[in-house]
């Protein structure tokens, strides 16, 4: 028996043609469309439906949504970590989190990442497969149906585990149907610096908020640990940026992971502050999350390390946020809820440590004695 085609997967055009083939007359195909917007987990659901329907819908089709397997407490903002088990048993997490009167929803977009990033847990792990748009769509669907949010208050960040545009393909089909509830501005898609998927971007005609994990103010740290500055060096993926079309009134978001003697001095903010002048920007420092998988020698820095990078970042005319506590308690950085489970049942293969706890080389701009002295 072959596979059943899941509806979510489907673009417009052909999700029409493949209901026009099983569904009439033509207002039972839109009710159908209408119950996928609204995020239906099953026929059954599709409540206004004749029952033949619903039962020849599901001898062609599925619209099977990633399944919980875990949920963390909600942390004192409320936020709270959902585990997900896909259908081919891999396993993903996505993070519902409460910004003021507004909540957003970070997604995974693959199941694993090549990418490789030595600050992050999902990098460690290694590469996975490509999400479909079902698996990306439903776990908006369901954490937005579990914690039951208006439609008008969701943003949705594509922060979670794996790079987004080397899933661009899926990754289109997946925006296309959330932008029929949550509008482009209120999308933001958080890249590594891939540059043609940064370019194939900047074709669409509805965009999203670009975010670039930046990370390091100089293309030696940054190669250190984000290896694919190799591929994509820093000063290209500047370039990229500043074509990048941006509708008014919007800017590119740069992440800038905050670890402790490596990147937050005041003359990195300075540099940081140098790199990205003349971008319509602003900073989004991220306090390094701290995971035993990760190299030991990666700290977080203190609120006051913190406040003194943010602070000259502002006196060199850098608008900045500060992701603080958010997910701190419930670990909320890419891939870590994942990365614990799988620590346990990989305890024996990971024994005895691994390449990647070396601290890298200093850099000419930050010596070792400088760095010692700040931990
Ligand atoms: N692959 C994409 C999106 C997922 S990563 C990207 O790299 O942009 C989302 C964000 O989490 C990135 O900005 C990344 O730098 C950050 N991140 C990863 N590991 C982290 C950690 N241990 N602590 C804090 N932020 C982390
Ligand atoms: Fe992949 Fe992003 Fe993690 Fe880098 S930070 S390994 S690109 S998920």
């Amino acid at each position: 028996m072959t596979a059943l085609v899941n509806l979510y997967d489907l673009a417009p055009a052909d999700l029409h043609r493949a209901l026009s083939e099983v569904v009439s007359p033509a207002f039972r195909v839109r009710q159908v469309a209408e119950w996928l917007q609204r995020g239906a987990g099953s026929f059954d659901a599709m409540t206004n439906l004749p029952k033949e329907i619903r039962v020849a819908l599901a001898e062609r089709f599925t619209v099977a949504q990633p399944e919980i397997v875990a949920v963390t407490e909600p942390a004192a903002d409320g936020s709270r970590k959902y585990l997900f088990r896909l259908a081919d048993g891999q396993r993903i997490e996505a993070v519902f989190m409460i910004i003021g009167d507004r909540v957003s929803i970070c997604l995974s977009s693959q199941a694993g990442c090549a990418v490789g990033c030595t600050f992050c847990v999902t990098g460690f792990f290694g590469a996975g497969r490509n999400l479909t748009p079902a698996e990306m769509l439903g776990q908006f669907h369901v954490i937005q149906r579990e914690q039951q949010v208006p439609m008008e208050q969701m943003n949705v960040v594509f922060m979670g585990m794996g790079e987004p545009l080397l899933n661009f393909d899926n990754l289109v089909l997946t925006l296309e149907a959330l932008y029929r509830n949550v509008a482009p501005r209120r999308v933001t898609v958080s890249t590594s610096g891939i540059i043609p998927g940064i370019e194939a971007l900047a074709q669409l005609e509805r965009r999203p908020n670009l975010a670039i994990s930046v990370n390091a103010p100089d293309r030696k740290r940054r190669e250190e640990i984000m290896p694919i500055t190799s591929k994509y060096p820093l000063e290209q993926l500047m370039a990229a940026l500043r074509k990048f079309p941006l509708e008014k009134g919007r800017d590119i978001t740069i992440e800038y992971v905050l670890l402790a003697g490596y990147n937050d001095a005041p003359h990195d903010a300075v540099a940081l502050a140098r790199l990205i002048r003349g971008l319509h920007a602003k900073v989004n420092a991220i306090p390094f999350n701290e995971d035993a998988n990760l190299p030991q020698w990666m700290k977080r820095p203190s609120d006051r390390e913190i406040d003194r990078f943010v602070d000259t970042l502002v006196r060199n005319g850098v608008r900045v946020t500060v992701r603080r506590s958010k997910g701190r308690d419930i670990a909320a950085a890419c891939g870590q809820l994942r990365g614990k489970e799988i620590a346990k049942s990989r305890a024996s293969r990971l024994a005895g440590g691994s390449s990647t706890s070396a601290r890298p080389r200093h850099t000419a701009s930050e010596p070792a004695s400088e760095a010692g002295s700040r931990r």
